[in-house]
């Protein structure tokens, strides 16, 4: 197969460690608020990437770390633990929202036909490992103790910036954060492996460690959770662009200072969903997500549908619209498949092999699942007979996960539907907020409340129920 990687910044063939083996890590969710759309298309395009990659016949051998502890947040060292801010929020303890978010990240997951890896790994299960190899970098001499915290020290690097010339606005600003002075920090890149003094005001969780009580920092996570369970040298990493850097830059910082020798030899990293003001992100407040794709009437498979439609590499415009036209489509191409799926008779086994062969010439090709698609709709225009269109279904489906070969539902889920009036002024009523126009966004309010229509608003956006 050929895919893009990151590092090189080239389309380069993925050349395994182990002839037939695949071993992948995938930047897991931090787990303080529900995951949002934008983050569910990096799970979406990694979930289609293992699944290609199985459907050629690779041992894919996968791990996900949960960020329940570490990550600040800004990327840059500054800030509170974000866990801590989602309990403050809830009025929780760190850990049963930990618990709810980690549970409900799977439930949407499932939603989207997405697999969870086989080895899920939350980053409080492995502090010792943690200290373990922040031992090593200090002994090492690529660690250092300052003002109570140890830091990495990318002085000690020829080749630091593996992934800092992206031209992502999210990139700039974590330079940008970088500049805010720690007096402690050696080179200003430098970054925290274990926080002992700093960032500590109401931390909840904190363990022993040779440094004094403390946790860790976030990049060290990942770096330990995959060498831990994927060895020395990894196939292929993932995360949304974002994490490129400073994260990733920071991954194989230490990863490899702790190995001797290079740890991940392809990067993979899924573009942003933005809506039209920007990228979607969970620390803006507003944002969607499933459970809200669904109150509004979508099935949740026509967001998968919207997302493999484009690329993975290129920003993707979240609107009503567009969502509403791939949910159409979606709808339309299930309504094709429906009377395939009592086909009966014989396989031409020639005509199978040779459009197997075409999906896959689509797909080799950096994961073009826009490509693959088109190749569906090929297949269902073409003149095989029902038996070989369905098998190439089923078998197409091992990839694109869109249930295409499971019945329609009697019903259908319509977007809008008897609720469609509500869902219109509520819309409204956003709009008029982001003018300021705060009268009519309450006339808006007064107005569905006489109707026994009330709305609240939550942090994923506004929601409504409807008194009895
Ligand atoms: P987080 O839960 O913030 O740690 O992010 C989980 C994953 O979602 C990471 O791989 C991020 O890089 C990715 N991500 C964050 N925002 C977006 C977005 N708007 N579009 C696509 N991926 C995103
Ligand atoms: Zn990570």
């Amino acid at each position: 197969m050929i895919l893009y990687n990151s590092a090189t910044r080239k389309k380069e063939e993925l050349i395994p460690h182990e002839a037939g083996k695949i071993s992948m890590y995938t930047c897991g969710p931090t787990v303080y608020h529900f995951a949002h759309i934008g983050n569910l298309r990096s799970y979406i395009m990694e979930d289609v990437l293992e699944r290609y990659l199985r459907w050629s016949g690779y041992a894919v051998k996968r791990a996900m770390n949960i960020t329940d502890v570490g990550h600040l947040t800004s990327d840059a060292d500054t800030g509170e633990d974000k866990m801590l801010a989602g309990a403050k929020r809830e009025h929780k303890s760190v850990m049963d929202i930990a618990r709810f978010y980690t549970d409900a990240f799977f439930t949407d997951a499932g939603k989207l036909n997405i697999v969870i890896p086989d080895t899920v790994v939350p980053a409080t299960s492995c502090i010792d490992e943690f200290i373990r190899v922040i031992s090593s970098l200090l002994d090492k001499g690529y660690a250092y103790e300052a003002g109570g915290n140890i830091y990495f020290d990318t002085g000690k690097l020829d080749n630091y910036y593996v992934f800092n010339d992206f031209n992502e606005e999210d990139l700039a600003v974590g330079v940008r954060e970088g500049v805010n002075a720690d007096a402690n920090k050696r080179n200003q890149t430098d970054f925290v492996l274990w926080f002992t003094k700093s960032k500590f005001d109401g931390q909840e969780l904190k363990w022993d460690s040779p440094w004094g009580t403390g946790y860790p920092g976030w990049h060290i996570e990942c770096s330990c959770i995959s060498m831990q369970y994927l060895g020395e040298y990894l196939d292929i990493h993932c995360g949304g662009i974002d994490n490129a850097f400073p994260h990733h830059t920071n991954e194989i910082a230490q990863s490899e200072a702790y190995l001797g020798h290079k740890w991940c030899s392809h990067w993979f990293h899924v573009h942003h969903l933005n809506t039209e003001t920007g990228k979607m992100s969970k620390s803006k407040g507003e944002f969607l997500t499933v459970s809200l794709l669904e109150e509004k009437g979508y099935d949740p498979l026509a967001y998968r549908f919207f997302c493999l439609q484009s690329h993975y590499r290129k920003g993707l415009v979240f609107s009503w619209d567009n969502l509403d036209n791939a949910a159409l489509s979606y709808r339309k191409l299930r309504a094709r498949i429906a009377p395939l799926l009592t086909a009966d008779g014989a396989i031409d086994q020639v005509d199978f092999d040779a459009w197997r062969t075409r999906f896959r010439e689509a797909m080799d090709n950096d994961l073009a699942t826009a490509n693959g698609l088109t190749v569906l709709y090929d297949l269902l225009k073409s003149d095989l007979t029902p038996a070989t269109k369905y098998a190439l279904v089923e078998d197409f489906d091992r990839v694109l996960a869109l249930s295409l070969t499971e019945p329609i539902p009697e019903e259908a889920p319509e977007t809008g539907g008897d609720d469609a009036w509500i869902l219109a002024l509520i819309e409204e009523r956003a709009a008029a907020k982001r003018d300021k126009n705060y009268a009519r966004a309450d006339e808006i309010r007064g107005q569905l409340a006489e109707q026994g229509i009330i709305l609240i608003d939550t942090p994923a956006g506004t929601q409504y129920k409807k008194e009895k």
